[in-house]
């Protein structure tokens, strides 16, 4: 071979070489390239699938405009709130913001609007912001939409000022006698009315005042258990004797209206966790209530059972009753069916409710059976020592905190049972079977043989 053509192989031959290192490179840092492609467009997906569930877990609805006023994006719970969802922002704010004024401050060209939208018994609060979209040079902007549901803190504040209104009605009304008769006592009275006249006048406005007094200790009653102040002593306790003893305390006023009040045992009543003061005011206001709205010469009859893992009492009269549509009601404060009748009596409106809140720190309830004419049953169901016990243990088991009064009672009590019996464990750790044993000796040692 000669110079030339060796010269022209080794051209064609480096030649091939580089056009193959050209392509191996291009291929390796081409798919390196589009590997780094891909990887972008995974993580921007990604960021947008995250962004998307924090939106959709929000219980706050969120809603995008963009600069072309066009819906960009709303999450779940601003369509399960609105329901409908315009796609122009323009429309948007005439649908939820032409009566509470959002629709007319958009138009006015203000940056932060907002006003409370109501839907059938629901509440909203919509916010409107306008903000700059993409980089801080950038002049385009679109408005970022919040709705918030605030029917809870609306409700509240409706009670409260229903609440404040009619404290301030009851107390005013005993409030404008007692000023009225001392008035008239000042004015003329004493001067000229003979002395039977004026202890009518005085023993009057002591009454108006001993009404005022049972509402403000009614009040302060409610509002201590309210604000979970109130003190209670849960001890074990027997229902029956105390149902027993209200009772015959109270057949001296059934008989001043030429009523029978008798009580029932109808069974074996096991032990309760219970505060005596509070199941005496229990049972005292259900029991005055049947005298106070049964005729003269009415019966009225309180028994005392057992079921499954309840005891109850049940307080029955033959009264006028109370129809239906109102046995809800009257457990709500100041309720009354007749407001003239029941203050005639000193009622407050408050003593139901009182009874409900009591029973409910017992963990128990309270149920009303009654028809018109017929007169009425109370019946309140408090959960027996064992039921709490064993809903107590198997609540430390499980790690739960334990929070009301009475739960926090039978903690303490298994807690001092266990740590006698040398478990020192705490919260107990124990199967089923150890604490059937343990509920066992407990009562075991509460009713020993
Ligand atoms: P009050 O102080 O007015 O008695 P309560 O809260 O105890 O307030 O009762 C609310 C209303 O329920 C009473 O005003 C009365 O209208 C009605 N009520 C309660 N108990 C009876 C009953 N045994 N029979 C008929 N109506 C009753």
């Amino acid at each position: 071979m000669n110079t030339a053509a060796i010269v022209l192989l080794t051209a064609i031959l480096t030649t091939a070489i580089c056009m193959v290192a050209v392509f191996i490179w291009n291929r390796y840092h081409g798919s390196k390239r589009n590997k780094r492609v891909m990887k972008v467009i995974e993580q921007v997906r990604a960021e947008r699938i995250e962004s998307q569930r924090i939106l959709a877990v929000l219980e706050l609805g969120i809603l995008a405009y963009g600069s072309d006023e066009h819906l960009l994006t709303a999450n779940r719970m601003a369509r399960f709130m609105l329901k409908e969802i315009p796609e122009v922002f323009l429309e948007f704010c005439q649908k939820y913001g032409s009566e509470n004024g959002i629709h007319a401050s958009v138009l006015l060209g203000n940056n932060n609007v907002n006003g409370i939208y109501t839907a059938g018994d629901r509440f909203y609060r919509i916010t409107i912001q306008k903000q700059r979209l993409g980089s801080s040079g950038n002049r385009r902007y679109g408005h970022i939409v919040m709705v918030l549901d605030i029917t809870a803190q609306e409700n509240e504040e409706k009670r409260r000022k229903e609440f404040v209104a009619n404290v301030s009605h009851e107390l005013k009304t005993p409030l404008t006698t007692i000023k009225s008769w001392s008035e008239s006592l000042l004015d003329w009275g004493i001067d000229e009315k003979d002395s039977t006249g004026i202890k009518a006048d005085v023993q009057r406005i002591y009454d108006d005042s001993m009404r005022m007094d049972q509402l403000v200790s009614d009040l302060l009653l409610l509002s201590s258990i309210d604000s979970r102040g109130v003190y209670v002593d849960f001890q074990p306790i027997d229902l029956d004797s105390i149902a027993r003893s209200v009772t015959e305390r109270l057949i001296p006023q059934a008989e001043d209206q030429d009523q029978k009040l008798s009580f029932t045992r109808l069974g074996k009543i096991p032990m309760i966790y219970g505060d005596r003061a509070a199941i005496e005011r229990i049972l005292t206001n259900l029991i005055v209530n049947a005298i106070k709205y049964t005729h003269d010469g009415g019966q009225i009859s309180v028994y005392a059972n057992s079921l499954i893992d309840e005891v109850y009492v049940k307080v029955a009269d033959n009264g006028k009753g109370i129809r239906q549509e109102f046995q809800e009601e009257i457990f709500k404060r100041f309720f009354r069916l007749d407001p003239t009748g029941s203050r005639q009596y000193g009622g407050t409106g408050l003593g139901l409710p009182i009874v409900r809140e009591l029973t409910n720190l017992h963990r128990g309830r309270i149920e009303l059976q009654s028809e018109i004419g017929e007169g009425c049953e109370f019946m309140v169901f408090i959960p027996t020592l064992n039921k709490v016990r064993r809903d107590i243990l198997f609540d430390l088991i499980a790690g739960n905190i334990i929070d009301d009064p009475c739960g926090q009672a039978a903690e303490r009590e298994i807690r001092t049972f266990l740590t006698r019996n040398g478990d020192i464990d705490w919260p107990p750790r124990l199967t089923g079977n150890d604490c059937e044993i343990i509920l066992k000796k407990m009562d075991e040692n509460m009713n020993p043989g």
